[in-house]
């Protein structure tokens, strides 16, 4: 038997820091909800010091995993940090918390102001009081990956004399070349004593598009625990992505005396769903997940897959869930049939709130006939968008064409359930409609992206609108809407990202 790996999700947390991937309480517990779907061993569900929302994620996180998966939050190596992530840990079976410091030259001097003594102390007082609230306390020893090797193995000693159960050794800055990480790992775990007794970690960073190389490397080297997102999300150029490396273990378990517990079916699903609620696209030629991982186009390729798909495939697209959407619905499936369907999807829902789901899926089945897995999950989500909406678009009216002037005309309820109808005209259709939104809104945002794309195939498929918007703060929130007519979509999906952006504010003040 190959040794067990876990995996460490921090899409949560690592995740949705990248500029505009925030998710608020709602948001992350739909996304833990398809982790524990997909089997994960850990999830790091936020920061909880960080914001109330944050500290709310957690807690919820915490009561839907129950002993499925250890819930992790991170906190840095000060008592109050830690305090408030023990606090929001209490709904959680299995709590851990992370904590840890800089440990590079760098972030010893230029960063904390210290010296190389007093992180050493501060690293070891953190773990010893998260020792007295909680049994699992790993500690991430940051920016290890620059780190002078003897002065790592020291504050490591520390920690774990102090009872860290995980030690982290990431590669913060995505800097290190893979064997040169291995190395860093390996030393940690011949000279530290005690180091048996723990489970070392490995989490890289993607700076030199090396992340999935490194953490592979660090598994060789005797690391087994991966930290890593769905879809590589993650700080600059990202995390390890969890598809990647959970597929290369499935691929060459052997040689890397590895093995995950993942669903691998589920990986497409949640890549998705992230997507989607981020409103951080995948690139089409993203391994494993990408629109393109399994599309072969050149003609000699092509020839070779029809006589036998291991000429050019090394995956079976069913082993990761992407093997293409049936149709499964239509208007004359039944309550029971969608319910059925939703369920197997992972989604279950109040009786009331099931009706509205209901509703709209008659809408969209009427107008497309066929109702494809994806279109019920942008249902669903357009669902749970609206749910946590303090701004609701009711109706819209465009007049647009050549030679009219773009007109909107468009009625929105506030949060208090006053309704609004306002009118303004544009350049076009979409600009018409902003500006009518903006009136009932009133808060000055930027415009920075507007993307179109179709969730199914046919004319009649969903149309998707991703937006993104800088607030008067130089902030970045990301908004979706879908809808039949896009220029609905486009509405919704910027009332979505104003929705956003409102709720972040308030939960930071
Ligand atoms: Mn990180």
């Amino acid at each position: 038997m190959t040794r067990k790996i876990d995996i460490f999700d921090t899409t949560l947390r690592d995740g949705e820091q990248s500029p505009g991937c925030s998710m608020n309480s709602q948001e992350k517990t739909i996304v833990a909800r398809e982790l524990i779907r997909l089997g994960v061993d850990v999830i790091e569900a936020g920061f909880p010091v960080s914001s109330a929302s944050d500290f709310r994620a957690v807690s919820e996180v915490g009561s839907i995993a129950g002993d499925k998966a250890v819930v992790a939050a991170f906190a840095r190596a000060t008592e109050n940090d830690i305090n408030v992530a023990a606090d929001a840990l209490k709904t959680a079976a299995r709590p851990r918390i992370v904590t840890g410091i800089g440990v590079s030259p760098t972030h010893i001097h230029d960063k904390l102001g210290l010296t190389e003594d007093e992180v050493v102390e501060r690293a070891a007082h953190a773990v010893a009081h998260a020792k007295t609230l909680v049994d699992d306390v790993e500690f991430y020893a940051e920016d290890a990956g620059r780190a002078d090797l003897a002065y790592l193995v020291r504050v490591i000693q520390a920690v774990v004399d102090a009872g860290a159960t995980v030690i982290d050794i990431p590669d913060t800055t995505g800097y290190c070349l893979p064997d040169e990480y291995a190395k860093i790992v390996k030393h940690v775990s011949e000279n530290v004593k005690g180091i048996e007794n723990v489970k070392i970690a490995v989490h890289a960073h993607n700076d030199l598009g090396l992340a999935t190389a490194l953490a592979l490397a660090g598994v060789r080297a005797g690391a087994t625990q991966i930290e890593c997102t769905i879809n590589g999300l993650g700080e600059r150029a990202g995390n390890t992505a969890l598809e990647e490396v959970v597929m290369a273990i499935r691929m060459h378990g052997d040689i890397l005396d590895a093995h995950t517990d993942i669903v691998t079916t589920e990986l497409t699903r949640a890549s998705r769903l992230v997507s989607r609620i981020t409103g951080m696209s995948v690139q089409a030629n993203k391994a494993i997940v990408g629109a393109n991982a399994f599309a072969h186009s050149s003609g000699m390729h092509q020839a070779g897959v029809l006589k036998s798909r291991s000429t050019y495939e090394i995956i079976d697209p069913a082993e990761v869930g992407a093997s293409g959407s049936d149709i499964i619905l239509s208007a004359r499936s039944g309550h029971s049939a969608l319910r059925h369907r939703l369920q197997e999807l992972g989604y279950t829902f109040e009786d009331e709130a099931f009706e509205k789901v209901y509703e709209r899926f008659l809408e969209i089945a009427d107008q497309k006939k066929e109702v494809y897995d994806e279109d019920l999950e942008s249902i669903v989500q357009e669902h749970q968008r609206e749910v946590a909406s303090i701004y609701t678009l009711n109706a819209l009216q465009i007049q647009c064409g050549d030679p009219l002037v773009p007109t909107a005309v468009a009625t929105i309820t506030d949060e208090f359930g006053s309704k609004h109808v306002v009118s303004a005209t544009g350049t076009g259709p979409v600009d018409a409609a902003y500006t009518a939104i903006d009136k009932v809104v009133g808060i000055e945002s930027d415009l920075q992206e507007f993307a179109v794309k179709a969730i199914t195939r046919g004319i009649d498929a969903i149309g998707e609108v991703t937006v993104r918007i800088t607030a008067p703060d130089g902030r970045v929130y990301n908004g979706r809407g879908s809808d039949n007519d896009i220029i609905v979509s486009s509405a919704k999906a910027y009332i979505n990202a104003i929705n956003r952006m409102i709720q972040a504010t308030r939960s930071r003040s």
